[in-house]
């Protein structure tokens, strides 16, 4: 009799034929989150995540022992990952190499049943990887410094952009930072993505010198804020909006609008029980107009010369 209730829901039946080994595993100790909580929250959360990963190359950072254990970053196709686990050929210097692509959510599901916990994609396309169509400043704040001037660093950051004639938008890490995401249509060679960033971080640096500074050395960060422009670069990733954090409470990176920022208190706000009943309560994608931007760096580069 309990066939009849699985065939009236061949989506619930068809998830519940991905197997799932050691779905007991403590993955988060202090959140008290199962290796199958994990599965459960990214089943709930593939539609915005894919929105943010499918089809372009991907790293996931896996935790075999939970995020307590020993991790690693992985980009290429591993041993045991299943068959929607897609890969997408790259050149490299020394020839070609295959990196980590998927576009479902039994794709997924598959990584997690590898112990993915982060999904950190590209800013391109699988089709286009010399092409960066976002580009990303990572705010990366000095210990102990108030969350307060993160939300001013990456307000700052948007009126500059905005000064280019460039739409920006915002995220939280789930860790300690925000992300600022700069759509680009057309996209940008990578050169000048990469330029682009980082004479922007040098030009807050030299702005504000007290604050802001765009050298990644933890010694001359001292109560500033690092304004990390080096994500903006062939093969470097950032992580994706609606990816859990392998950190102590089970944060998640949560996209906002700016002007939810001034509530804002802590980059690690949402969590994998809040994040979801949140983005359920959405009525509209904080990111709107996200994919309409139709902004290039051509004229912004002539502009910040
Ligand atoms: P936080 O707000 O705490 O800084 P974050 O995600 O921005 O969180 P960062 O250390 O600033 O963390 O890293 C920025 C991005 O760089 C990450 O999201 C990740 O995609 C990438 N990254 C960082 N460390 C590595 C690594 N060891 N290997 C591969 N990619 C990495
Ligand atoms: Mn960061
Ligand atoms: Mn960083």
């Amino acid at each position: 009799e309990d066939k009849t209730v699985n065939e009236l829901e061949p989506t619930v039946a068809k998830v519940a034929d991905l197997k799932l080994t050691h779905p007991e595993r403590v993955v988060f100790p202090d959140a008290g989150l199962s290796k199958a909580d994990v599965a459960d929250y990214y089943r709930k959360m593939a539609e915005p995540l894919l929105a943010e990963i499918a089809g372009r190359p991907l790293s996931v950072l896996r935790c075999p022992d939970g995020i307590e254990g020993e991790h690693f970053f992985q980009k290429h196709r591993g041993k045991g990952m299943g068959e929607h686990v897609h890969t997408v050929p790259i050149e490299e210097k020394n020839g070609s190499s295959d990196y980590l692509m998927v576009d479902s959510v039994e794709g997924i599901e598959e990584l997690v049943q590898m112990n993915a916990i982060e999904f950190h994609p590209w800013g391109a396309t699988a089709k286009k990887p010399d092409q960066c169509d976002r580009l990303v400043f990572d705010l990366d704040p000095a210990n102990d410094l108030p969350f307060k001037r993160v939300i001013e660093a990456a307000r700052m950051l948007r009126d500059r952009l905005k000064s280019l004639n460039l739409e920006s938008f915002v995220r939280t890490t789930g860790g300690k930072g925000l992300h600022v995401v700069v759509p680009l249509s057309p996209a940008a060679d990578w050169d000048a993505a990469k330029d682009f960033a980082h004479a922007l971080a040098s030009a807050c640096a030299k702005a504000e010198p007290n604050r802001y500074v765009d050298v990644a050395s933890k010694a001359r960060r001292n109560q500033r804020i690092f304004i990390d422009y080096l994500r903006n670069s062939r093969g470097a990733t950032s992580v994706a909006s609606y990816s859990l954090r392998a950190r102590p409470g089970a944060p998640v990176a949560v996209p906002l609008r700016w002007d939810e920022l001034g509530r804002l208190d802590s980059a690690a706000k949402y969590d994998a029980q809040s994040a979801p009943s949140r983005f359920k309560r959405l009525k509209r994608d904080p990111w709107d107009g996200f994919d309409r931007c139709r902004q290039s760096l051509t004229a912004a580069l002539k502009r910040l010369d």
